[in-house]
């Protein structure tokens, strides 16, 4: 009727409203919590297939809400992104996981451990000024140049835009590595890895997911191996969760995993317990 059409109408107009109104205030509660330092990074170990010693650990970042309690950023990075409040979010990963590394270096991690880090598109659009901000913190720091490796996604690597083919040359001249993340699912070209000099590729979980039950996902994955190796790229598997997709991983070849089955991420205090402090007898 046309009494029920006006009431849904005012219904779709208020559940809009609503969705408005919280997306304000999440962007109202970013900001609060950016100038607060209601943000921690937790770890997650990427470990060496062969020997199950962990060489490498993915910093990933949560948001305390002061009301709401841990928030995963699936919840919140597309809306930084979007206001732009990433860029400063960004800087304070990459500042927050430089200085933990300091302190794994200190606690006794190995010479060549390496921490990762998300770097969202967003910003390799702006000047670029947060990379030798960030390297004049990282040398104050004392940081082994090829201790840092920073997640991309494949798409950005096919940006045709000068200005961020610059900053990633900027990076990879200063040593620092460059992973693909979720290799796979975007649309990177075996030329485009090959031409910025990629080092780590890490196949996204999807793939992972399908390993025991899709002969073709087997496939595609001995082929990136292959490939990547050829290319002289590592390769990283994620979101690995049992012991069969270990094996056939490393059936073929995958030198490197991260995933449940080794370890979830972790607070940065129970992570540095479980890898760096060991109790001597
Ligand atoms: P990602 O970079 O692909 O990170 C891997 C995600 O998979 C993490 O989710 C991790 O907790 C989860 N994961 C790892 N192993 C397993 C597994 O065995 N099973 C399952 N089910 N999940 C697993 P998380 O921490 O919620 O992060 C989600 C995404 O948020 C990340 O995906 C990344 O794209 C983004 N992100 C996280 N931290 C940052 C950051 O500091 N900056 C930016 N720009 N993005 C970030
Ligand atoms: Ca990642
Ligand atoms: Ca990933
Ligand atoms: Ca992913």
């Amino acid at each position: 009727s046309k009494e029920a059409g006006r009431n849904s109408h005012h219904f779709f107009e208020q559940s809009m409203l609503n969705a408005v109104i919280q997306k304000h205030q999440l962007v109202e509660d970013l900001r609060h919590s950016l100038a607060n330092d209601h943000f921690e990074l937790y770890y997650q170990p990427i470990v060496n297939l062969l020997t199950n010693k962990m060489c490498k650990a993915e910093a990933l970042i949560r948001w305390n809400h002061p009301e709401r309690g841990l928030i995963p950023p699936n919840e919140f990075i597309a809306i930084a992104e979007e206001v732009g409040l990433i860029l400063e979010m960004g800087e304070w990963v990459a500042r927050t996981a430089a200085s933990d590394l300091a302190q794994f270096k200190k606690l006794g991690a190995a010479d060549d451990f390496q921490i990762s880090i998300n770097v969202s598109p967003v910003q390799f659009k702006g000047h670029g000024r947060w990379i030798l901000d960030w390297f004049k913190y990282t040398e104050a720091l004392g940081l082994p140049r090829d201790a840092i490796i920073i997640e991309i996604t494949e798409n950005l690597l096919m940006e045709s835009e000068d200005s961020v083919r610059a900053q990633l040359t900027k990076l990879k001249k200063r040593g620092i590595a460059i992973a693909i993340d979720d290799f796979g699912v975007g649309y990177s070209s075996l030329s485009y890895l090959q031409k910025m000099d990629v080092d780590v590729l890490k196949i996204d979980k999807s793939f992972v997911d399908e390993l025991e039950n899709e002969k073709n996902s087997r496939e595609l994955c001995q082929v990136i191996i292959m490939m990547a190796h050829h290319l002289d790229i590592q390769v990283v598997a994620e979101g690995i969760e049992n012991a069969a997709q270990k094996q056939i991983l490393t059936n073929a070849g995958c030198e490197f995993g991260q995933g449940y089955l080794f370890s979830k991420p972790l607070p940065i205090e129970t992570f540095k317990k479980q890898y760096f402090i060991h109790s001597s007898p």
